[in-house]
C-alpha cells in the first residue's frame, strides 16, 4: 500500500514547532520575552506580547530551523510500515522552506520517498485541490491501494475520499494542543475520514497494512 501522511499535528505536534519559534525569537530579541510568549493562549497573542512588529517576527517563525523531534509513536509506525514494504510519503500545505525544515529536523527523509513529498507552495496547489493525490496515483500506478492519514476534518479527507483512498484521522495527536478543531459535526459526510485512530501505532493493526 502507499501511505501518505499529513505533517502538522499528524506526524508531530505543531505547537512544538510554535514553541521552537518562540525560543528563537527570545534568543534574537531578549530572553525575557520567552515566558510571556509561552503563557499566551495563542501564537497571535504570543507575538503581541513581545511588543515587536509582526514583520520582524514572522520571518523568524517561518524560516528558523526548528528544534523539534519525531514522537516515538510516529517513529515506530513509520519504521514498521517501511519494513513491511509499504511506500510512504507526505502531502502538506505550507511554505516550502518552513515545511522542508520541519521534515529535515524530524528526520523524515529516511522513511519517505522524495518523489512522494508534496508541499503546496512547491506544487502550486493546495491539498484540497487533489492535484498531489492524483500525482501520487500516477507515480505508484493503478493496481496500488492508497491511504491518507491526517488530522484536519475540514480539508484532509476531501481529496482522498473522492479518489477512493482509505482515509484515517488521528484524533488528538497534539494532546489537547491541536491547532485545528476536530469537530466533525460541521463536516459533510462525504468529507469525513473512513476511520479514526487515537495513536498512529494503531495503523499497524489494520488488515490493509499487514505485510505485503
Ligand atoms: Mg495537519
Amino acid at each position: 500500500m502507499t501511505v501518505i501522511f499529513d505533517l502538522d499535528d499528524t506526524l508531530y505536534a505543531e505547537m512544538e514547532f510554535v514553541r521552537s519559534a518562540y525560543r528563537e525569537i527570545a534568543r534574537k530579541h531578549g530572553r525575557e520575552l520567552l515566558g510571556p510568549m509561552l503563557d499566551a493562549p495563542s501564537p497571535r497573542e504570543a507575538f503581541d506580547s513581545t511588543g515587536l512588529p509582526i514583520g520582524e517576527l514572522l520571518p523568524i517563525y517561518r524560516n528558523h530551523f526548528p528544534d523539534i523531534r519525531l514522537p516515538w509513536q510516529s517513529l515506530y509506525t513509520l519504521a514498521s510500515l517501511k519494513n513491511r514494504g509499504h511506500r510512504l510519503g507526505i502531502i502538506t500545505d505550507g511554505r516550502s522552506l518552513t515545511q522542508r525544515n520541519k521534515i529535515r529536523a524530524l528526520g523524515l527523509e529516511r522513511f519517505m520517498e522524495e518523489e512522494l513529498i508534496f508541499i503546496s507552495e512547491e506544487v502550486g496547489c493546495d491539498k484540497i485541490s487533489g492535484w498531489s493525490f492524483e500525482r501520487v496515483m500516477e507515480l505508484c500506478g493503478e493496481g496500488e491501494r492508497y491511504m491518507y492519514v491526517g488530522d484536519n476534518p475540514m480539508k484532509d479527507f476531501v481529496p482522498g475520499n473522492r479518489l477512493g483512498w482509505e482515509t484515517v484521522c488521528l484524533i488528538n495527536g497534539a494532546k489537547g494542543e491541536n491547532l485545528f478543531s476536530q469537530d466533525f459535526s460541521l463536516v459533510a459526510k462525504e468529507n469525513r475520514p473512513k476511520c479514526c485512530v487515537d495513536s498512529l501505532t494503531q495503523l499497524l493493526g489494520f488488515d490493509s497494512l499487514k505485510k505485503l
